[in-house]
């Protein structure tokens, strides 16, 4: 990757020319470490069609064309397609996407015969509902996206801790997560007030018989964190319009205690429960 797309002198320079403001409701906080778009690049081969989601000023784009088989690159600020047609011109594998990620059709945009996978900065202020639709499409393996640290220990948290919740429960059904490295606000300009992590989710395979289970799991899960401080009976008999007893019922046969709280029970434990509140 040229070093010029991550030099930040030559940022500002290229920005200015343009006219070019930082939008902060955009996320645009862009990579001025050369390391970062290498070592996330790194993960991917020529075998795979990689989706970006905001290139920005192209560093991540610039490293992710020479490993990979195709670039789709989707940026929402038109601003910027010009400064990426001049930074990217030597990328011949790559096609850039005027357009919201959260609008598109993302599995539509990838080339056939490619294994299709993402790598992104994720604008932070979208970067739940774009992660939801990249999870839910079941098309995408690996996802390596970078996200505020505060996310990264919510995707990976543990149960019984105060980072666990259903975003990852709902992670947890469809995909592994690990948190590959951290980014200190000095690598982007401008600086973010906090550090960001680089996510890995690999996708999960689930029997039929399992699959069938998830949508009751977090069904169960979303009434469980929606009130976080009630027992798991009474949040589930809430949540669900279910009569307490017959919830408590339910939770006895599944060997799960009516008092217990949500943010005890497993993924695996909501996939379990899910057998005994399934119609
Ligand atoms: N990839 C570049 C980098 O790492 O230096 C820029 C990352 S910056 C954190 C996020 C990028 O996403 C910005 O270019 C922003 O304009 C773009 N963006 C924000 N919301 C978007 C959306 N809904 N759809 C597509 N791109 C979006």
């Amino acid at each position: 990757m040229d070093k010029l797309l991550t030099d930040p002198r030559n940022i500002r320079a290229r920005l200015a020319a343009h006219g070019f403001a930082f939008s902060k409701r955009l996320g645009q906080n862009f990579l001025a470490d050369s390391r970062v778009p290498d070592i996330m690049a790194s993960f991917f081969d020529p075998g795979q069609a990689v989706l970006e989601i905001g290139p920005g000023f192209g560093a991540l784009t610039a490293a992710l064309c020479e490993v990979c088989g195709a670039v789709v690159a989707v940026e929402k600020d038109k601003r910027l397609l010009p400064l990426l047609k001049e930074n990217l011109a030597d990328c011949q594998n790559l096609t850039v996407i005027e357009g919201d990620a959260l609008r598109l059709d993302l599995p539509s945009l990838m080339p056939q015969g490619l294994r299709p996978a993402v790598c992104a900065n994720l604008p932070y202020s979208v970067t739940t509902p774009i992660l939801t639709a990249l999870l839910e499409s079941g098309t995408f393996d690996p996802i390596i996206v970078m996200v505020q640290r505060e996310v990264a220990l919510r995707l990976t948290a543990c149960p019984g801790t105060p980072e666990y919740g259903a975003m990852t429960v709902f992670t947890a059904m469809s995909a592994q997560c690990s948190v590959l490295f951290d980014v200190p606000p000095e690598s982007f300009i401008p600086r973010p007030a906090v550090t960001s992590s680089v996510v890995r989710l690999d996708s999960l395979t689930f029997d039929v018989g399992m699959q069938t289970l998830v949508p009751t799991a977090l069904r169960l899960s979303r009434a469980a964190f929606a009130q976080r401080r009630k027992t798991l009976g009474n949040a589930l008999s809430a949540g669900l319009a279910l009569p307490r007893e017959s919830v408590t019922e339910r939770l006895k046969a599944a060997g799960f205690d009516p008092g217990a709280r949500g943010e005890t029970i497993s993924p695996e434990g909501y996939l379990s429960l899910a057998r005994f509140f399934t119609p």
